[in-house]
């Protein structure tokens, strides 16, 4: 799938007066293409990905999906929460499904690919454990396939890995950029961790601090096919981090 977002503008009403979150950002997601977002806080990175769901609507500009203007959610979208959100009384099994129980597509052969992604990601021997059972890698890399499980052709990633200890952040985003790019998906990662969007993805876009524009936009041609592990040992590794350190507007991040 493609996202291009058009001058989006998002301004919001509170009791204190208006708060100017997004000023006019534009850019472009290709097909199959893995995007990060990174900026300073409240810089309006969350905004920015909850217009693109639908949850939000924007105040100026638009967000197109495959050339098709956004207007309300759509399935076709899946979104990866910050905190992985299993339900704590289901099993992995039973979180796993909930997607497509809630779309009422319970079917075999939905079942089945379920099934597959649990095997080919190393869970099909904890179907039956409760989340509470799991390493927080794994219940991550639940979390993903829960994501997987209804087939979106974009998935949404808001700062999915703050809530892990280091080591562990470095083990699952390499276990989650390859699911990632074996199942062929767009993906459009958030995070204000530059060496995670280095690490991960094609392309990151920097914002500025808010209201949120576009300040620069890096292709990382030279790493295209590395693996996130491979990246952070590159020599350019360290001339992409500088480079976007210094235009990053670090007040307040
Ligand atoms: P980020 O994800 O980059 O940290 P957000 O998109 O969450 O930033 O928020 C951008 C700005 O918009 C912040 O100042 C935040 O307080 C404000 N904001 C976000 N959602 C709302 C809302 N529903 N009502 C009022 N202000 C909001
Ligand atoms: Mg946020």
């Amino acid at each position: 799938m493609t996202v291009r977002f058009e001058n989006l503008q998002k301004t919001f009403q509170s009791a204190d007066g208006e708060v100017h979150a997004l000023a006019d950002v534009s850019f472009d997601v290709d097909a199959g293409s893995f995007v990060s977002i990174v900026g300073p806080s409240g810089c309006g990175k969350s905004t920015l990905l909850n217009i693109l769901a639908g949850l939000e609507t924007p105040t100026g500009g638009r967000v197109l999906l495959d050339g098709i203007p956004v207007d309300g959610t759509t399935d076709r979208i899946g979104y990866m929460p910050q905190k992985d959100q299993l339900v704590p009384w289901r099993t992995i099994w039973g979180n796993v499904t909930i997607g497509l129980e809630i779309q009422k597509k319970k079917n075999p052969s939905e079942l089945q690919r379920i099934q597959e992604l649990l095997q080919r990601y190393g869970l099909s021997d904890f179907k039956k454990s409760l989340p509470s059972q799991l390493s927080g890698g794994m219940r991550q890399r639940c979390a993903l396939i829960r994501t997987l499980a209804t087939d979106p052709g974009l998935l949404l990633l808001d700062e999915p890995f703050s809530a892990l200890d280091y080591q562990t952040r470095l083990t699952v985003s390499d276990d989650i950029h390859s699911i990632i790019r074996h199942e062929g998906k767009t993906a459009l990662l958030v995070t204000h961790d530059i060496s995670e969007a280095i690490s991960m993805s094609d392309r990151v876009v920097v914002l500025s601090a808010r209201p949120g524009r576009v300040r620069s936009i890096h292709d990382l041609t030279e790493l295209r096919g590395l693996s996130p592990m491979e990246r952070r040992d590159h020599p350019l590794f360290h001339r992409y981090f500088n480079e976007i350190w210094k235009e990053l507007d670090l007040v307040g991040s």
